[in-house]
């Protein structure tokens, strides 16, 4: 990954983080799986995307998170990530570019795009 890539993906995920904590300020749990899962990767109310922020910083949609919803339980369910099934949490993506599922790849467009660079 090439440093300007790298340090516009930190940009994303830290702008993420910071959203959702002021949005969900919720601790990941099973129930916040399901929720994220049963939302189908929007937010209600509003409607605004939705992704799952795994702990090694890649993107799901709910459609992976469903698909894999065993694999992410089991491994969320102990503190500490054990591989790349660790969930962080769900997180509004408002504005910026599409972030890309790192499992099917699939591009979730932001709630109010932007950064066309
Ligand atoms: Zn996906």
């Amino acid at each position: 990954m090439r440093l300007q890539e790298f340090s516009d993906r930190l940009k994303i995920l830290t702008g993420l983080l910071l959203v959702s904590k002021i949005a969900t300020g919720i601790e990941m749990n099973t129930k916040a799986i399901k929720d994220f899962i049963r939302s189908g990767g929007y937010a209600w109310p509003g409607g605004y995307p939705v992704v799952l922020l795994m702990s090694d910083g890649e993107i799901l949609c709910a459609d992976c998170a469903r698909e894999n919803f065993r694999l992410i339980l089991k491994d969320t369910k102990h503190g500490t990530p054990r591989d790349c099934w660790h969930a962080q949490l769900p997180c509004i993506h408002y504005e910026g570019g599409p972030l890309y599922c790192a499992h099917c790849n699939k591009a979730i467009e932001s709630a109010y795009g932007g950064d066309d660079e």
